[in-house]
């Protein structure tokens, strides 16, 4: 699934040649921050989707956790841009990762222990399979996020990753796509790598960026299309059996990109299959990548202008 050549501090590599030390402070204490972005192939060739704003959340993150990412974000852009000209990708799932590497075992990173950056392309096509046409069967996690002034479900850090590893294995052994978790308080959070939305009597509604979630940038997309198109949302609170009474739920992440559901518990969502809210949002989505939505807010980078703009710079 790999791409032959990944960036990492600095440099073009083989695939193979970006090894790290066990000793890595991130393996022991989970300090690190990335980031999933993807690269769609545009008529005007691939195009990542919303880099600026993956990069911004990026740098964020390592802020949350005090680590140095020792780039610029203008760097990290471009190195980005270069892993897909160095592949010669027409799409991609790219991984960005910034990470405490070999400097010592003490949970406090001595200062100016070293830092690792990898960019790394994978063809990764829709997460939850053909969920993303039929709608995917979900369950409620015995697991909940972590709660306020715990970890910060803002930051986009490895460590964060256990409890959506809890989630997962949970649904997996319950016959279920994917697993949504609670919050702290019983209410609904956000699924395992993706947030949720349901709409209920023709309105979107999804849980506040407060509801222990990741402030998902497909979130802020279906926000963004549905405002445009019309479509009335309200971001609030939500008790769990709203899942059981909407009309429809569907699920977004860039792994997952808009993704039904079509059962929560094994209690059907509406009829069973993708609602009419859940088709208009997924057709906006998708036809930014094929034109047939024009891109008013500049969310995609074209990778041959943006690469020639630099050369030429
Ligand atoms: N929540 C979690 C826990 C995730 O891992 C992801 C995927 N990055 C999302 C939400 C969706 O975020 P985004 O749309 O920015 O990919």
């Amino acid at each position: 699934m790999n791409a032959p050549f990944l960036w990492h501090n600095g440099q073009i590599k083989p695939w193979a040649e970006a090894t790290v030390h066990v000793s890595a402070h991130a393996l022991h204490y989970g300090s690190s921050v990335f980031e999933g972005e993807r690269v769609y192939a545009t008529p005007q060739g691939p195009a990542y989707f919303r880099l600026d704003d993956h990069t911004r959340r990026l740098f964020e993150s390592a802020r949350m956790y005090e680590i140095d990412i020792g780039y610029t974000p203008e760097q990290i852009n471009s190195a980005c841009l270069d892993v897909i000209v160095a592949n010669r990708m027409p799409s991609a799932y790219v991984r960005p990762i910034v990470f405490r590497g070999a400097g010592g075992l003490g949970v406090l990173p001595s200062e100016g222990s070293p830092v690792d950056v990898s960019i790394m392309a994978l063809n990764w096509g829709a997460y939850l399979g053909d969920a993303i046409e039929h709608g995917a069967d979900v369950g409620v996690s015995s697991w909940n996020r972590p709660a306020p002034n715990t970890h910060p479900t803002w930051a986009k850090a490895g460590g964060n990753y256990l409890s959506s590893q809890l989630i997962a294995f949970e649904a997996r052994r319950g016959g279920y796509a994917e697993g949504i978790a609670l919050g702290y308080n019983g209410l609904l959070s956000e699924g395992a790598g993706e947030n949720l939305f349901l709409v209920r009597r023709g309105k979107l509604l999804t849980p506040p960026t407060s509801a222990g979630i990741l402030a998902g940038i497909t979130r802020d997309t279906v926000l963004t299309l549905a405002a445009d198109l019309g479509i009335p949302c309200e971001e609030r609170d939500l008790p769990r059996e709203a899942l059981y009474s909407a009309e429809e739920v569907f699920m977004t992440g860039t792994a997952a990109q808009i993704t039904p559901v079509r059962s929560v518990d094994r209690k059907d969502v509406g009829n069973g299959k993708p609602g009419p809210v859940t088709r208009q949002l997924q057709q906006a989505f998708f036809g930014l990548f094929d034109g047939r939505t024009e891109d008013r807010w500049g969310w995609l980078t074209h990778v041959r202008t943006a690469v020639s703009e630099q050369e030429a710079a």
